[in-house]
C-alpha cells in the first residue's frame, strides 16, 4: 500500500526566532513603517509553509496571522463595532487588536480550553457583515507560489465557531450564522478558482458542550457551503465530537478531521477512536486523523501509528495523517534547545520535529502489521495516588474551630496579594547574577534591601498583614519550576499567549520534588524587620501544572499531587520559620477545566485535592489564604470552599460585584478580601472610591458576619506598576478601611 498522505491543520506563526513580536512592537513604537513589519510578516509565513513542505506535509494549511486568527476573521467579514467607525485597513485591525484613543479594544478570552487567548467577535442579532477577503486571498496567492498549488489549503475560520465564540446577549446564532453564510459561499467560489486542492474549514465548536445544539445550523451551513464546489475539510480539534458523530460524518464535506488525543495528561480522555470502532466511518469521505498530538511536547508514544493501522484494519483507508490541534500549541523547533539535557531533549517533539513524525507515521502504518484494536491504540497515562490516605488531604480542625485561633487584626484588615513592583533596578540586579556577573551575595543584598524598603513602608503606612514584595521572583511558576526537581526550562521555546505576547512555559520531565526550602530564606529576612506578620508566599500545585508543558506518561492529577506534597513541605518549613500566614495562589485553577462539563468533576476534585495536600499540613493557628485572579467562578464555588482555605481574595474590580454577590448567595462563610482597585490601571484610586467598594461589598450581605473576616486588598498583586503608584494607592486603600472601621 502507498503511503498515507499527510495535513497540516495550523503551525506557528510567530517565527523560530520571535520575529513577528520584535517586528509588531518595533511598528507600534513607530520605529518602523507598516510595509517593513509586512515584509516581516511575509517572510515568517513563508518559513513556516516552506518548513512544512521541507518535511514532505502532503496538504499545507496555510496558518499565518498578524495578532490572531479570529480577528483575521473579524475583520475579512467586516463585524466591525462602531466605536472603530472611521477606521479602516490595518489601523482597524490594530485598533480593535488594542484598542484606539476612544475606542477599548475587542475582549480576549481563551480560546476554547487551550492558554492562547482569542479575541472575542461582538455580535447582535442585527450585525450585518461587510466582507472583504482581499488580504485572505492574497495570502493563499503566496502560500500557492511557496508550496505549490497542490500542496496549498487555505484556511478559514467556520462561521458557526466565530458566532458562537461571540460576546452577545440573547443571540440567534442560527440567523447570524445565516447572515454570513453568503460571504463565506463568496470566498470559497473565490478560492475554488485560485484552484486549491480542499479549503479547511475550522469548526472547533464541535467538541464544546453546545455542539448536540448546533445539528441545523452546521446541516444548513454546510449544505450552502457544498454549493461553492470546492472540497471541504471540516477540521475539530481540543476533544471528541462526543454525541454530534453520527450527524458530522453525514455532513456534505469532503473530509472530516477528528482529534484522538484530547488533553495530555487526561486521565479519561477522548472518545474519538471509541466513536469510530461503534459507529463506522463514512466510505465516501476522507477522514483526517489527529493522531500526532498538536498539544504535547513530547514525542508520540507509539499510539499515532497503532490508531492508524487500526483504523485501515477496520476498512477505514482514506486517512490522511494530522496532528490533534494546531502546532501553534506547541514551540517551533527543538533544534534551537541547546542546553537541554540529552534525556529530555530526545524525548522532545516541537512543531517543525511533529512534521516528520507525521510523515513517517504516514509511511509506517501503511506497512505496520499491528493488531492492536482502535480503541485501545492510545497509551492510558499512568495514575498514582502514591498511597496517600485520607488524613494527608484534612486540616486538623474545621475553620469555624480554627479560625479565632490565628492572627488578631483589626475590623477589615489590610493586605496586598504579594508582588510589589519589579523595579529596573533589581530586574537589571537579577540578569547580571544570571549572566555571571553579580555574585550571590551582591544579588542577596540587592533582594534585602528591596525587601527592607517594602517592610518599612507598609509598617509606615499602617498595613496590616505585610509581604515581602517578591523581587527574588520573575515569574510566579518559573521561581518555583527552577527549585524543583523534575522542572527543565527552554531557551526559546515560546508559545503564543495572545498578540504579541509570548510564553515559554517550563516543562515537567521527569517526578517533582523538592531538594530544599524555596522561600523561607526571603521570608525569614522580612519578617525579623517587623512584628507585623509577614505573610509566605507560594503558588499552587494546580496552577504550576496548568501553566507548564505537563508530562504525558502520568495523568495531569499524579503530578499535581507530586506538586502538592513538595509544597506541602514548604508550608511546613515557613511554619516552622514562624510563618502565620501562608498565601498559595492559584489564579490558574480555573484554566485547567475540561471542555466537557461531564468532565468538570473529576478534574475539580483533584485540583481541590492537590491544593489541600499542599496546604493542610498547617497547624490550626496558621492561617491559609489563598488568591484567585479575575474570573467567572460562580459555577465552580463549591470546589473554592472546598480549598478549605482560611481566607479567599479575589481580583473584583473589574465587574460589578458579581462574584461577592455570587459568594454571598452561596452562603460562602470563610475570610473574604474582594479587590477594591484594579491593578493594571496606573491610575491612583481615591480613598473615595475604594471607602464606595467596601460598601457595595457589604451591600451584597457577604458580612452577615465578623468585620475582621472582611479583607481589604487590591485586585492581584502590583509587580507591573510602578512605587509612584503604588505606595499612594495603598495609603489610599488603608484610608478606606479606617474609615470604615470608624462607621463599624
Ligand atoms: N502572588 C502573586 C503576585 O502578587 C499572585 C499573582 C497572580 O495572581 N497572578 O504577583
Ligand atoms: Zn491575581
Amino acid at each position: 500500500m502507498a503511503p498515507l498522505k499527510t495535513s497540516t491543520i495550523g503551525f506557528p506563526r510567530i517565527g523560530p526566532n520571535r520575529e513577528l513580536k520584535k517586528a509588531l512592537e518595533s511598528h507600534w513604537k513607530g520605529d518602523s513603517s507598516l510595509d517593513q513589519l509586512l515584509e516581516v510578516s511575509k517572510t515568517v509565513e513563508r518559513d513556516a509553509w516552506s518548513a512544512q513542505d521541507d518535511a514532505g506535509v502532503d496538504l499545507i494549511g496555510l496558518d499565518g496571522t498578524l495578532y490572531d486568527q479570529i480577528l483575521d476573521f473579524i475583520f475579512y467579514l467586516g463585524l466591525v463595532p462602531e466605536r472603530f467607525q472611521g477606521l479602516k485597513g490595518y489601523e482597524l485591525y490594530f485598533a480593535m487588536a488594542r484598542g484606539a484613543p476612544g475606542a477599548t479594544a475587542l475582549d480576549m478570552s481563551k480560546f476554547f480550553d487551550t492558554n492562547y487567548h482569542q479575541l472575542v467577535p461582538e455580535l447582535s442579532s442585527s450585525s450585518t457583515p461587510k466582507a472583504d477577503f482581499t488580504y485572505l486571498i492574497e495570502k493563499v496567492k503566496r502560500g500557492q507560489e511557496v508550496v505549490g498549488k497542490a500542496k496549498a489549503v487555505p484556511i478559514v475560520i467556520g462561521p458557526i465557531t466565530l458566532v458562537s465564540t461571540a460576546k452577545a446577549t440573547k443571540l440567534d446564532v442560527g440567523a447570524v450564522v445565516s447572515s454570513l453564510v453568503p460571504e463565506y459561499v463568496q470566498l470559497l467560489k473565490q478560492l475554488k478558482e485560485l484552484g486549491v486542492p480542499e479549503v479547511q474549514v475550522h469548526e472547533p465548536i464541535l467538541v464544546a458542550p453546545e455542539g448536540p445544539e448546533l445539528q441545523k445550523v452546521f446541516e444548513s451551513t454546510f449544505a450552502e457551503f457544498s454549493k461553492a464546489g470546492v472540497p471541504i475539510n471540516l477540521v475539530t480539534y481540543f476533544d471528541d465530537v462526543g454525541e454530534t458523530y453520527p450527524w458530522v460524518v453525514k455532513l456534505p464535506v469532503a473530509a472530516v478531521s477528528l482529534d484522538f488525543l484530547g488533553v495530555p495528561g487526561a486521565a479519561s480522555g477522548c472518545a474519538t477512536a471509541q466513536l469510530i470502532a461503534e459507529h463506522g466511518f463514512p466510505s465516501d469521505k476522507r477522514l483526517g486523523a489527529g493522531v500526532i498530538d498538536g498539544r504535547s511536547i513530547w514525542k508520540d508514544d507509539g499510539s499515532a501509528t497503532a490508531f492508524v493501522s487500526a483504523l485501515l484494519a477496520k476498512g477505514v483507508t482514506n486517512v490522511t495523517v494530522q496532528t490533534s490541534a494546531s502546532l501553534q500549541l506547541v514551540p517551533y523547533d527543538k533544534q534551537a534547545e541547546k542546553q537541554l539535557p540529552s534525556e529530555v531533549h530526545s524525548r522532545l517533539s516541537f512543531a517543525v520535529q511533529k512534521l516528520e513524525e507525521m510523515v513517517t507515521v504516514a509511511k509506517e502504518a501503511s506497512a505496520s502489521s499491528s493488531k492492536v484494536p482502535l480503541e485501545s491504540a492510545l497509551k492510558t497515562p499512568g495514575d498514582s495516588q502514591a498511597g496517600l490516605d485520607k488524613g494527608l488531604f484534612t486540616r486538623s480542625k474545621p475553620y469555624a474551630e480554627r479560625r479565632d485561633s490565628q492572627i488578631k487584626t483589626p475590623a477589615f484588615p489590610t493586605t496586598t496579594i504579594g508582588s510589589f513592583p519589579q523595579t529596573p533596578e533589581i530586574r537589571r540586579a537579577r540578569l547580571q547574577f544570571k549572566k555571571g556577573q553579580l555574585s550571590e551575595a551582591e544579588y542577596e543584598r540587592h533582594v534585602n534591601e528591596y525587601m527592607e524598603f517594602a517592610i518599612r513602608e507598609q509598617e509606615a503606612m499602617g498595613m496590616d498583614v505585610l509581604v515581602h514584595g517578591e523581587p527574588e521572583r520573575t515569574d510566579m511558576v518559573e521561581y518555583f519550576g527552577v527549585k524543583l526537581d523534575g522542572f527543565c526550562f527552554t531557551e526559546n521555546g515560546w508559545v503564543q499567549s495572545y498578540g504579541s505576547r509570548y510564553v515559554r512555559p517550563p516543562i515537567i520531565h521527569a517526578d517533582i520534588s523538592r531538594p530544599a526550602a524555596m522561600t523561607v530564606k526571603e521570608f525569614a529576612y522580612a519578617q525579623k524587620l517587623t512584628k507585623k506578620p509577614v505573610k509566605g508566599m507560594l503558588t499552587g500545585p494546580v496552577t504550576i501544572l496548568n501553566w507548564s508543558f505537563p508530562r504525558k506518561d502520568i495523568t495531569r492529577r499524579t503530578q499535581a499531587f507530586q506538586l502538592g506534597l513538595a509544597l506541602r513541605g514548604e508550608v511546613a518549613d515557613l511554619e516552622k520559620a514562624g510563618c502565620a500566614v501562608i498565601q498559595v495562589d492559584e489564579p490558574a485553577l480555573r484554566e485547567g477545566l475540561p471542555l466537557k462539563k461531564e468532565r468538570w468533576n473529576s478534574y475539580l476534585d483533584w485540583a481541590v485535592q492537590a491544593f489541600r495536600l499542599a496546604t493542610v499540613v498547617a497547624a490550626p493557628t496558621t492561617q491559609i489564604v489563598t488568591h484567585l485572579c479575575y474570573s467567572e467562578f460562580a459555577d465552580i464555588l463549591q470546589a473554592i470552599d472546598g480549598l478549605d482555605a482560611d481566607v479567599l481574595t479575589i481580583e473584583n474590580s473589574r465587574s460589578g460585584d458579581e462574584m461577592v454577590v455570587a459568594l454571598a448567595k452561596y452562603g460562602y462563610g470563610r475570610d473574604l478580601g474582594a479587590g477594591v482597585y484594579d491593578v493594571h490601571s496606573p491610575v491612583v484610586p481615591s480613598v473615595e472610591f475604594m471607602t464606595n467598594k467596601l460598601r457595595g461589598f457589604l451591600k451584597t450581605g457577604i458580612l452577615d458576619k465578623n468585620a475582621e473576616h472582611i479583607w481589604v486588598n487590591p485586585d492581584c498583586g502590583l509587580k507591573t506598576r510602578e512605587w509612584q503608584q503604588v505606595l499612594p494607592a495603598l495609603k489610599n486603600m488603608i484610608s478606606a478601611a479606617k474609615s470604615l472601621r470608624a462607621e463599624a
